[in-house]
């Protein structure tokens, strides 16, 4: 079931390549992350080093796969990317590693999905620029070093907790990626548009921004929606009455949220008291994955207040309770 603001990649975004910024100036906010980038990149390349490694941390969407890709572009290196959980045996990785040029980027993302004994095979690349591979099988079985080109390895990761210290503390650069302002969506939408030549209105692009969740992925992918609508139903301009209609018949409320978000603000609020009730259980109330539930939906409902982690589970706040309506102590108590 297509779920609109979900931040994670879905396949069809045929656009996304033209829409991706490709160097830093066109890269919208993150402002400090983009600096001391720019400036690791110039030292590096004035000395004529390989770049150090990098982990960039955060929830989907926020652009963790686009500051690899312009750390390569303006390193003047190739990239490759490949993601944790398709790296499956130590080979898969070996392969990756020893196809490398001098200076390029791995990309690897979702770098907390390692196999552990993948991940192994790291620590050496990364510290010594080099592998060790058993030959032969049995007791005849020898462990041979062999040589890497130097390289870089940009990690992503939407839980940097999950990562254990070992490969951690290996990365020069650790990056935690925020949700955006609107103000800073509202220009990665002016910009999507002039992209994809479609006219839109300042109010036009603030109404979409607002109802983003702070992710410019969702910002995108709201763009692409109401620019459908404002052709078949208007004359093609977005204005802000324009997104307001299309959005809200997409079912994406003025903050963003989507009936799956106003259910779990409902079973927290009403079929438990309004917590704490443990996530597990939200999970199992309304159908969806654990893993689902913290990294997709909470991330926004905790950012703007609705939702508060405590450690005897998830809670709903009063501004949460007023955006669907019921007071306190409203629902049954368990
Ligand atoms: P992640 O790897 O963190 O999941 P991506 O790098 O794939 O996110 O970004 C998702 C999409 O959002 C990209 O296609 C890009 O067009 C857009 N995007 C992300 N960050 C920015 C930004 N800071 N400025 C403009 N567009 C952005």
């Amino acid at each position: 079931q297509e779920r609109l603001p979900s931040p994670e990649r879905l396949a069809e975004e045929p656009d996304d390549a033209t829409i991706r910024p490709a160097h830093f100036d066109e890269f919208v906010g993150q402002a400090q992350i983009k600096e001391t980038l720019a400036i690791a990149i110039a030292a590096a390349k004035t000395r004529g080093e390989t770049l150090d490694h990098i982990l960039f941390s955060g929830p989907p969407g926020l652009g963790k796969t686009t500051l690899a890709q312009i750390v390569a572009r303006e390193m003047g290196v190739s990239i490759r990317s490949t993601t944790g959980p398709v790296l499956d045996k130590p080979g898969d990785l070996a392969a990756q590693l020893t196809a490398l040029t001098q200076g390029d980027v791995l990309f690897i993302d979702e770098i907390h999905r390692l196999n552990p004994v993948v991940e192994e095979i790291l620590y050496p690349a990364m510290e010594d620029a080099c592998i060790d591979v058993m030959i032969g099988e049995g007791p005849g079985a020898r462990s041979v070093q062999l040589p890497l080109e130097e390289f870089t390895l940009v990690g992503a990761t939407t839980k940097v907790g999950l990562l254990g210290s070992p490969l951690r503390d290996r990365f020069g650069f650790i990056f935690r990626l925020t949700l955006y302002d609107v103000a800073d969506l509202v220009k990665i939408v002016l910009r999507s548009a002039a992209i994809m030549q479609t006219e839109i209105t300042i109010d036009g692009a603030q109404e979409i921004a607002a109802r983003s969740r702070g992710t410019p992925r969702i910002a995108n992918r709201l763009l692409r929606r109401v620019r459908d609508f404002a052709l078949v139903r208007k004359d093609g301009t977005i204005d802000e009455q324009t997104a307001d209609l299309a959005l809200s018949m997409l079912g994406i409320d003025s903050l963003g949220l989507d009936n799956v978000d106003r259910r779990i603000l409902s079973v927290v609020a009403h079929d438990f008291g309004g917590g704490p009730v443990g996530v597990k259980t939200i999970a199992i109330a309304i159908g969806e994955e654990v893993r689902t539930i913290e990294e997709v939906y909470e991330p926004y409902l905790i950012q703007i207040g609705f939702i508060k982690r405590t450690p005897q589970g998830r809670e709903i706040t009063d501004a949460g309770r007023r955006h669907i309506g019921v007071s306190r102590g409203a629902g049954n108590d368990p």
